[in-house]
């Protein structure tokens, strides 16, 4: 297989990791934006990154000035004719979508493979737009794309099953850990992961523990390298937030996903995270960080909660077929670092340890959102074990 050569759109945080990144793995690639001041933006932040790995001793001089000479930085859409692939990350808005791949579709050779990094929108919904859909599918990077070793490929109905083999082969090319997944609402990793947020947000709420003591218990029993509200300040709670909404209304309102009134209410006081200097908590050298109440018992309730509620959406996420259990374990590990897969984890404390912190909190709350889901009661009904 030559090697492909890459047309980005969108010179924006993804666009310009994505571009970096098959640059890096020595492609040809194009980066195109509408905007030309975005373009100098993303020419010098790309510089300044290889500029950090020259100086870390990662990266040679003249490797440096092979991969930059990779780049183009493009405002002419008509340079995608020569492109294998094309890789959109502008706004996330379905009609200037539609728009771009309307010109781009009209414009690329008929190879070309023609893909969206939306994160919220499905597939097929932008698919329509085009005149040949077979040869659209979704390409899911995720933020920073020259580090994160997860991306997510999503054919929508429309997608030709062979389109879907080739660019996987594509981006297994840049050295990426590939999983194929449903066009479903947060695809694997931004479905799987809501209740490591949601479930921190209500414990909060009903007053059971504090930011900190919640954080504490996730490190320090369940191994996970941030805990629920750090990691929501770093992602910001303006992202973190919409995000929820987005997959809540998604999923026709299923309570599993509903949103928190206190990270709402931080988004609205413009309290990010880390970006702004203040979220749960307060990013100010000055300032204290709280203690968490390292209670043993307490931390491990937390955790059990939320580590249940995770390995249900896990289940959930194999029993309506969004992907097979192995891919779903491998983009919670390499998606968003989680120390071990969760269903290979369900197995390691036994399944029915988690269903038993289902049922007892379903029963106490009467909530739909703590069901148990079906093939989970299956596994422990029948000793099966998924792989
Ligand atoms: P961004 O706002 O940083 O960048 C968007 C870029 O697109 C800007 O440079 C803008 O000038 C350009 N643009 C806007 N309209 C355009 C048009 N009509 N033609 C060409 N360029 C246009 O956005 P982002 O955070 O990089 O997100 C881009 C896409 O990637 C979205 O679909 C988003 O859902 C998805 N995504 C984002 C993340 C993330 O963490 N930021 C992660 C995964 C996927």
């Amino acid at each position: 297989m030559n090697t492909p050569k890459i047309f980005v759109v969108g010179a924006g945080t993804m666009g310009q990791g994505i571009a970096q990144l098959a640059a890096q793995k020595g492609h040809d690639v194009c980066l195109y934006d509408l905007h030309s001041i975005a373009l100098e933006k993303a020419k010098s932040q790309i510089e300044k990154s290889l500029e950090k790995l020259v100086e870390k001793g990662k990266l040679t001089q003249e490797k440096q000035v092979e991969i930059l000479g990779k780049l183009k930085f493009v405002n002419e859409l008509h340079e995608v004719s020569h492109s294998d692939l094309v890789i959109e990350a502008i706004v996330e808005d379905v009609a200037i979508k539609h728009k771009v791949f309307i010109a781009l579709e009209a414009l690329a050779s008929e190879d070309c493979i023609l893909a969206t990094n939306t994160s919220s929108l499905s597939i097929a919904s932008i698919a329509v737009a085009l005149k040949v859909p077979s040869r659209f599918l979704g390409i899911h990077f995720f933020n920073p794309a020259t580090l994160m070793p997860l991306v997510e490929i999503i054919p929508s109905v429309l997608t030709d099953p062979k389109i879907t083999v080739k660019a996987k082969a594509y981006i297994d090319g840049l050295g990426k850990d590939t999983v194929v997944c449903k066009d479903t609402p947060g695809f694997i990793v931004n479905r799987v992961a809501r209740p490591f947020y949601g479930e921190a947000l209500r414990m909060y709420e009903e007053g059971m523990a504090d930011f900190a003591t919640i954080d504490w218990a996730m490190k320090t029993f369940g191994g996970f390298k941030m805990g629920p509200f750090e990691l929501m300040d770093y992602i910001g709670n303006d992202v973190n937030y919409t995000v929820t909404e987005t997959v809540f209304e998604a999923f026709y309102f299923d309570p599993r996903f509903k949103p928190s009134f206190t990270q709402k209410r931080l988004k609205e006081a413009g309290l990010w995270g880390k970006k702004t200097g203040r979220g749960f908590y307060s990013y100010d050298s000055n300032e204290e960080k709280p203690k968490p109440n390292t209670d043993e018992k307490l931390g491990m309730e937390i955790f059990n909660r939320i580590l249940s509620m995770l390995v249900n959406e896990a289940y959930d996420a194999v029993f309506m077929q969004v992907a097979s259990p192995k891919d779903i374990d491998l983009a919670m590990v390499k998606g968003v670092n989680y120390p071990k897969g969760l269903l290979e984890w369900s197995v390691a404390m036994g399944p029915e340890k988690i269903l038993a912190t289902l049922e007892t909190l379903f029963l106490e709350y009467g909530e739909d959102r703590y069901r148990p889901n079906p093939l989970l009661r299956k596994c422990v009904r029948e000793g099966l074990i998924l792989g």
